[in-house]
């Protein structure tokens, strides 16, 4: 039996056909947040799977990983780490993308300058690519992660963002999405991390 809250928060996601461009059935999770019984279910019902995990990082992909991450990241005791546009965040850029993830470690242990690197991740688009960012410092290796973001389609997001913490020895428990689009079978990209997501969409 599907939790009554899930079916509220469904109909609190508004779906605009052709947005930004025709074909795109866009989730608008605006609206979400303006029903503020809808938006405080559904932070509790990531807070309830994921509390008492031992998870010590929220990991939320930019944009809209940054309003549902940090709730859930407060309420169970963990830190949020931002997962950024290219350039956004300060820091020496480290473009190692061809390197194995022990290098990156060894590389960030033997540097005088702090916790302000920036690695980076590509991933492909349907024209073109994008890059998500982050601080190497934020996290340490061993640590538990969660990656949450407001949707997942074609997967290729939140598959850079796991490589980028994978990189840094980060052990992810679980990807988590308010919306899956499943016809994009987004999550045979995740590999071996598994998936949590609230309402399932056309
Ligand atoms: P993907 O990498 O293909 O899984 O795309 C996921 C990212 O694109 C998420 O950050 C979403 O916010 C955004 N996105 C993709 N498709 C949609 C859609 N139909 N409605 C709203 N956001 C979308």
């Amino acid at each position: 039996v599907q939790d009554p809250r899930i079916a509220k928060i469904a109909s609190s996601i508004r779906v605009i056909p052709d947005f930004p461009k025709p074909g795109i059935m866009f989730q608008d999770i605006t609206t979400l947040l303006l029903d503020t019984e809808a938006f405080k279910d559904t932070i509790a019902l990531f807070v309830d799977r994921y509390k008492d995990k031992g998870i010590s990082v929220v990991a939320g992909v930019e944009a809209r990983g940054f309003i549902f991450g940090p709730p859930i990241a407060l309420a169970i005791g963990a830190k949020f780490v931002p997962m950024r546009k290219p350039k956004k965040l300060p820091g020496t850029f480290l473009f190692l993308p061809l390197v194995a993830c022990d290098f990156d470690i060894k590389l960030h242990e033997r540097s005088q300058l702090g916790s302000w690197k920036v690695i980076s991740e590509e991933y492909s688009l349907e024209y073109g690519t994008d890059t998500i960012e982050m601080h190497v410092g934020a996290v340490e290796p061993g640590e538990r992660a969660i990656i949450i973001d407001d949707l997942i389609a074609t997967g290729g997001t939140l598959a850079a963002a796991i490589r980028l913490l994978e990189r840094v020895g980060v052990k992810i428990v679980e990807c988590a999405c308010v919306i899956e689009l499943p016809e994009l079978k987004g999550k045979e990209k995740l590999g071996e991390t598994s998936l949590f997501v609230l309402v399932k969409s056309a």
